[in-house]
């Protein structure tokens, strides 16, 4: 299980989804810097982003794109994300 180096918190998904950088989380209790790998961090997120993209793409002409593509593909890899840095796949430094 990923926690925060200084509070010792589990990541959560809220830390997950509140960041701009894929590689820079911040903890939702202590608000300390969580560094992420950046090797099995950048794998994760090509790998993710090699699935998102083609969906996205394929699903281009839908209506309401937003709501209906757009928001559940971009929730969908954050998801993905979290699981991979919760179960220790992407570490954490
Ligand atoms: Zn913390």
């Amino acid at each position: 299980m990923s926690q925060c180096s200084h509070c010792l918190t589990n990541v959560s998904f809220m830390a997950v989804l509140n960041t701009i950088n894929p590689f820079k989380l911040k903890c939702s209790k202590c608000k300390a810097p969580v560094r992420i790998d950046k090797v099995s961090g950048s794998i994760a997120v090509a790998i993710i982003l090699a699935i998102m993209v083609p969906v996205m793409y394929l699903l281009k002409d839908t209506e309401s794109y937003f709501l209906q593509v757009l928001l559940p593909v971009a929730l969908t890899a954050e998801f993905a994300y979290f699981a991979l840095i919760k179960y220790g796949v992407v570490k954490i430094k």
